[in-house]
């Protein structure tokens, strides 16, 4: 019997299993791989390592960037770039409109000194002309949001954007259409990453002193009785349940749950992740760390570049890209892995990013999760599932756990509530 048990071996279960273990308690923490990481975790392909998409640490809470001191970090300045009908302009765009044509900047700018004033309860969209005028988001954050979110912007709610999107004054706006001189308005300073064994590197002094057992899917609880079952015929009884899953599979995994609980875990969607991961035998691939791509006939809507978050990535005189295209139930991958395998090195090949004839390695893998989805009359979705949990006596951690848009960091701060649970006081 575990006195707790912690279920998903991610950012968020690492963290509360971590912390009830340092508080003396008898632990197991429960995966489904066979491996522990989650979305922080990656995969390795003829030499070259590939994270779970785009990844990199920063914090501003002080647990995990104690957690962080303790790793071999290299330190980058954040500088992505945004891609658009041939052209590469820095980010964020719309103080950066340096490199287009004269004329579609004044209409820009005009656009961005006409924009609507601000009004409460807005959609995203009518939040994006408010902010950049209707030229600047129509162009890019808009469509970007149909590539990345698989909706149109005026479906999702505006809780989600914090500090995540630059709102530039009328100044900067005009520095940045004239010169590309322009100052770094990223919304972190700095970004880390591990310089050996790939991002989720950070977690391993945690992981090391948990008794992590993998391959334990979770299909089934009894809260009554107080018993977790396994896809494997495996059972774990437990005194307090700690859950990292994503809140729609867990409500279904409940014995009797009611149905306006399974009516909400119906409606909760995320988006998830086709990722094309190339490996190159060329020291050099493109000149970004990490960019967003405009371009509707180019499907993914990010890419990055491994071998340069580290060299630990990629054998030594190679290079390596990674591409994110989204979907979901709203908006289904257009095309089978293979053919989008073909559809991305073609397009990065237009890109300039490389020569076809430098591939060394390709994968294409499904994220089944990658982004919950803001639409509006979510909350109330996610609250009626939460509330049933916590009269079950689940705590419930972590990006799919709280079912928002968190962080790495703010995972590890979700895992270590289990230390306010009343067993732990
Ligand atoms: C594209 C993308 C880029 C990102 N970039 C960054 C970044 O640069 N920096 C940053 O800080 N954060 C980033 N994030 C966010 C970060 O990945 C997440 O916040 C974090 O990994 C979530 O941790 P978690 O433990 O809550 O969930 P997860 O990492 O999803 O872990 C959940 C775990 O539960 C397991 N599980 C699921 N179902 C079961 C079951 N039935 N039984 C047992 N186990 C199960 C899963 O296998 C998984 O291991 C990014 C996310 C995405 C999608």
């Amino acid at each position: 019997m575990a006195e707790i048990l912690v279920l998903g071996a991610g950012p968020a279960g690492i963290s509360a299993a971590y912390h009830a273990g340092k508080a003396g308690k008898e632990t197991v923490l429960l995966e489904a791989r066979e491996r522990y990481g989650g979305l922080c975790d990656h995969f390795h392909k003829a030499g070259f390592r590939f994270d779970h998409a785009v990844h990199f640490a920063f914090s501003k809470n002080e647990a995990y960037s104690a957690l962080l001191e303790k790793a071999d970090l290299i330190t980058h300045r954040p500088e992505p770039y945004n891609y658009e009908q041939g052209r590469w302009l820095k980010h964020p765009v719309q103080n950066n409109l340096y490199p287009l044509p004269t004329e579609e900047k004044v209409e820009a700018i005009k656009s961005f000194i006409e924009r609507p004033a601000r009004e409460e309860g807005s959609n995203y969209r009518s939040w994006l002309y408010e902010q950049f005028g209707q030229v600047i988001a129509d162009r890019y954050p808009a469509r970007y949001t149909e590539k990345y979110w698989t909706v149109p912007p005026e479906d999702l709610s505006t809780d989600w954007i914090g500090n995540r999107l630059y709102r530039p004054s009328l100044e900067e706006v005009l520095f940045g259409a004239m010169t590309d001189d322009t100052p770094l308005t990223y919304y972190l300073p700095e970004l880390y990453y591990p310089r050996r064994g790939g991002f989720r590197a950070i977690f391993d002094p945690l992981v090391e002193e948990l008794d992590l057992r993998t391959g334990k899917e979770v299909v089934r609880i009894d809260t009554q009785r107080q018993v977790v079952e396994c896809r494997d015929g495996s059972k774990e009884h437990y005194e307090h349940l700690v859950s990292s899953l994503p809140l729609p599979e867990i409500a279904k995994m409940i014995d009797n749950a009611p149905a306006p609980v399974l009516e909400a875990a119906g409606e909760l969607w995320a988006t998830a992740i086709a990722l094309v991961s190339i490996g190159l035998k060329v020291p050099q691939a493109g000149d970004h760390l990490w960019f967003y791509i405009y371009d509707r006939e180019i499907l993914p809507a990010r890419g990055h570049a491994p071998y340069r978050k580290s060299p630990d990535n990629a054998p030594e005189g190679c290079s390596s890209l990674q591409f994110e295209t989204y979907f979901s139930r709203y908006k289904p991958l257009p095309m089978a892995e293979e053919t989008l395998l073909e559809h991305v090195t073609g397009a990065a090949e237009k890109m300039g990013l490389f020569k076809t004839s430098d591939l060394a390695v390709t994968d294409c893998r499904i994220l089944p999760y990658a982004n919950v989805v803001f639409e509006k009359g979510m909350q109330d979705k996610r609250r009626i599932i939460l509330e049933f949990l916590e009269k079950k006596g689940i705590l419930s951690v972590g990006r799919f756990g709280e079912w928002d848009y968190l962080w790495t960091d703010q995972c590890y701060l979700s895992g270590k509530k289990v230390e306010n649970l009343p067993c732990m006081l």
